[in-house]
């Protein structure tokens, strides 16, 4: 992936692709000091650009660090980057880290970088693979108490055990797995929030040791507007045999519906259709006046 063509925009310049690098004594490497977002441009705007770029800095400040550039700055960086790739629909992946001017787990003025990447990502599951439904495994690892990790942050470090869970699942067949959190209710995917189905109503975790997703709210704010009840609450894995339904919802899986999570069934229905198009409609940038 590091010998694309294009620009990468990094520490205030555009640089070809191939030369967005760092050094390997980098302590965002070494001790994780690392925070990012995932973001996605649809018809050439990116959907709720402000939003990413204040958790990206909001990111930063839970890990002890400042980034050096504003948030007009980045939101400026990110458009003319867009625009520079020439891409209309496109991911984009902003993120921040500690340099490698010093080693060392403190390493406290070392150089804060900032990089963002563009690239066509069309799905993040197989398209065909949507409407039918993903499978899930259940994941060994579960989300840490919010005393034991930073889980407010989009932090690298974080993703360890997302990233272990979903090869496990991936090892097994599955398309990602579903994560407990540390008391053993439900608590998301290993990139995504997770939403269920019961007698019309909607069940969502409190996000409470995971993201509460900007797609996640999005989704809520969504399924409000038609009426449909959404409860947040804590979920345990013995209730997934009484949901109907169930979809995990972020910016890179969109609203992706769930057939399968290990030995519980789901039959993606009207909701999840209905939210599927809904939030397909809504990341359109908005240009009617009249809308
Ligand atoms: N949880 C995790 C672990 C994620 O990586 C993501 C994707 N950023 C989400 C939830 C959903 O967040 P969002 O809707 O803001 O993309």
């Amino acid at each position: 992936f590091d010998q694309l063509d294009g620009e990468i925009w990094m520490n205030g310049s555009f640089v070809p692709w191939k030369d967005a690098k760092i050094h390997v004594l980098t302590h965002g490497l070494h001790y994780a000091s690392s925070v990012f977002e995932g973001e996605r441009a649809y018809g050439g705007e990116v959907f709720k650009l402000r939003e990413h770029t204040d958790r990206l800095i909001e990111s930063g400040r839970i890990l002890g660090f400042e980034i050096p550039y504003s948030a007009d700055e980045i939101d400026a960086a990110t458009t003319e980057l867009l625009k520079r790739q020439g891409f209309a629909d496109a991911y984009i992946r902003p993120i921040a880290w500690r340099g490698s001017e010093m080693m060392g787990v403190s390493a406290q003025k070392n150089r804060i970088n900032v990089a963002i990447a563009a690239w066509v990502w069309p799905s993040y599951f197989d398209p065909e693979q949507r409407m039918k439904g993903i499978r899930l495994d259940l994941a060994q690892y579960r989300r840490p108490d919010p005393m034991t990790a930073p889980s407010r942050a989009k932090a690298a470090g974080l993703y360890m055990i997302c990233t272990i869970s979903k090869h496990a699942a991936e090892a097994k067949g599955y398309a990602d797995a579903m994560m407990l959190d540390w008391r053993g209710r439900v608590a998301e995917a290993t990139g995504a929030n997770i939403f269920f189905v019961k007698d019309g109503a909607i069940h969502t975790p409190d996000p409470d040791c995971f993201l509460n997703g900007i797609t996640r709210q999005t989704v809520i704010g969504l399924a409000r507007r038609r009426g449909i009840e959404v409860i947040e609450r804590a979920i345990m894995p013995e209730e997934l045999s009484g949901f109907s339904e169930c979809f995990i919802c972020g910016t890179a899986a969109e609203v992706t519906p769930v057939a399968e999570i290990a030995d519980w069934r789901f039959t993606p229905g009207d909701i999840t259709r209905r939210l599927v198009e809904d939030y397909a409609a809504e990341v359109q940038p908005k240009r009617a006046a009249a809308e």
